[in-house]
C-alpha cells in the first residue's frame, strides 16, 4: 500500500512562499542557523561562493578571500580534504550516501576551527551534477569539550592508579616499620640492665629512625591525595578561608603571639577544602619559622600577567632565594635543627600540588622582604580563568 502523502502545515507553506519572494528570509536563516554556506560550480570546477559567516568563521572578510575552491582546499586540513573528496564522489555516485563529515579548518591565526560540512549534489534535467550547495556549522567548542573530557578521564584513571599504588606501599612499609620499632624496644628489654651506652644509642637510633620513617611515609600518603586530587571548584571568599585557618591555627598563634592581616583579599574559584589546606600549611610556616620575634603575617592580592596572585609575607628568619625551587621539593628542608623548627618538608610541596591543580603557579618572590619570607601563587577568580588556566 503507497504510504499518504504527508500533509504540509499550511504555516510551512508559507514560510517556502516567503522564501521564494524575500531574500531577507533566506538571509535570516542563514545567519541564524548556520555557520556558513557554499555553492560550487561542477561543470566549470573550481568556481564556488562562499557566504560572509563562511569566511568570518575562519576569519577572513570579503578583502582577502578568492572565490575558489582552491581557497577553501589550502585552508583544510590535508587529511579531511581527502575524506571530503572521497565522500563527494560516493554522493555524486548514490545520492543516498551522505556528504557529511566533521573537517578541520585552520583559522587565519593559526587556530584549528571544527566544522561540519554538509552538501547536496544537484542535477540538470538531464541528471547530470551541475552544482554542489553546501552548509557548515562550527562544531570547535564541542570538540574541545570532548578533548577536555577524554584528557579529564584519563588523568583520572591514571591518578586512581597512582593514588591506590601511593596507598598499597604505604600500608606495606608501614607493617615492616612498626616490626623494626617493636623489635628494638624488645632488644632493649632482653638485654636490660647490662646494655652498655654504645648499645644503648644504637637501640635510640633504630627507634628514632622507624618512628622518622613512619611520619614520613604518612606524609607521603597525605601528599599523593593532593597531588592526584580532582578539583571540584566553586566560587571561594579568600577572606571566610583566612578565617578558618585562623581558628584551626588558634593555638599556634597565641604561642607566636601571632598577628595575621589581610588587605583587599579576593574571591577565587577553587576547592575550598584544597585552599584551606594551601594557607594552613603556608600560614602555619610562617608562624613556625618566626625566629624570636612575635609573627605579623600580611595576605594581600596583586594583578601579575593579568592574573590574580595572593602573596603571603612574614617577619621571620626569611629563605636564601638560591633556595627558591628546592623548598617546593617533597623532603627538601632548610632547618635541619629539628628540636626549633619540626617538619618533614612535605608542605610546601604539597601547596605546590593545590596551586598547579588550579592551574596555578607558586613561587617564592624575587624581592624578599628585608626579613621574613614572601610567597605569591596564582589562583583562577571565575569559572571562565579556570577552565582557560588548567588547559
Ligand atoms: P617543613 O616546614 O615541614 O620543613 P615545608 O615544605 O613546609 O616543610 O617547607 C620546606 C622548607 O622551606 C622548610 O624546611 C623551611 O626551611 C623553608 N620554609 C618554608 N616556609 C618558610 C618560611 N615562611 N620562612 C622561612 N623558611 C620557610
Amino acid at each position: 500500500m503507497p504510504t499518504p502523502e504527508k500533509q504540509r502545515h499550511y504555516l510551512e507553506d508559507e514560510l517556502y512562499t516567503l522564501m521564494r519572494q524575500d531574500d531577507r528570509i533566506f538571509r535570516f536563516l542563514e545567519i541564524s542557523s548556520l555557520d556558513g554556506i557554499w555553492y560550487s560550480d561542477l561543470i566549470n570546477e573550481g568556481h564556488e561562493w562562499m557566504s560572509d559567516r563562511y569566511k568570518q568563521l575562519l576569519g577572513y572578510g570579503d578583502e582577502d578571500i578568492e572565490y575558489s575552491s582552491d581557497w577553501w582546499m589550502a585552508r583544510i586540513h590535508p587529511d579531511d580534504l581527502i575524506l571530503s573528496r572521497e565522500n563527494l564522489r560516493r554522493h555524486i555516485e548514490d545520492p543516498n550516501h551522505p556528504y557529511d563529515q566533521v573537517v578541520r579548518y585552520f583559522h587565519k591565526n593559526g587556530s584549528t576551527v571544527w566544522v561540519r560540512c554538509r552538501g547536496i549534489v544537484i542535477r540538470d534535467d538531464a541528471g547530470r551534477p551541475t552544482r554542489l550547495l553546501g552548509a557548515h556549522v562550527d562544531v570547535t567548542d564541542l570538540r574541545r569539550a570532548e578533548e577536555l573530557s577524554d584528557v579529564n578521564a584519563d588523568l583520572k584513571n591514571k591518578n586512581e592508579a597512582l593514588r591506590s599504588f601511593a596507598s598499597i606501599v604505604a600500608h606495606d612499609l608501614q607493617t615492616p616499620m612498626r616490626h623494626v620499632g617493636i623489635y628494638a624496644g624488645l632488644l632493649r628489654e632482653v638485654l636490660g640492665d647490662g646494655i652498655d651506652d654504645t648499645a644503648k644509642e644504637y637501640v635510640e637510633v633504630i627507634e628514632r629512625g622507624a618512628i622518622q620513617m613512619r611520619r614520613m611515609v604518612q606524609s607521603l600518603l597525605d601528599f599523593s591525595r593532593f597531588a592526584y586530587t580532582n578539583v571540584k571548584a566553586g566560587p571561594v571568599e579568600l577572606d571566610s578561608i583566612v578565617d578558618e585557618v585562623r581558628d584551626l591555627l588558634r593555638f599556634q598563634i597565641e604561642e607566636a603571639q601571632g598577628e595575621i592581616t589581610t588587605d583587599g583579599l579576593p574571591e577565587i574559584y577553587a576547592e575550598r577544602a584544597l585552599i584551606v589546606r594551601l594557607m594552613q600549611n603556608l600560614l602555619s610556616n610562617a608562624l613556625k619559622y618566626r625566629g624570636d620575634k612575635p609573627a605579623r603575617v600580611y595576605i594581600t592580592s596583586k594583578e601579575v600577567n593579568q592574573q590574580c596572585a595572593i602573596v603571603v609575607s612574614d617577619n621571620g628568619i626569611g629563605i636564601p632565594t638560591d633556595y627558591k625551587e628546592a623548598i617546593f621539593e617533597i623532603f627538601r628542608r632548610l632547618h635541619r635543627d629539628e628540636k626549633t623548627y619540626e617538619g618533614l618538608g612535605v608542605g610546601l610541596a604539597i601547596c605546590r600540588q593545590i596551586v598547579e591543580s588550579h592551574g596555578g603557579r607558586i613561587w617564592l618572590e624575587d624581592d624578599q622582604p628585608e626579613e621574613g619570607a614572601s610567597f605569591a601563587f596564582t589562583l583562577p577568580r571565575n569559572e571562565v580563568e579556570f577552565v582557560r588556566m588548567r588547559q
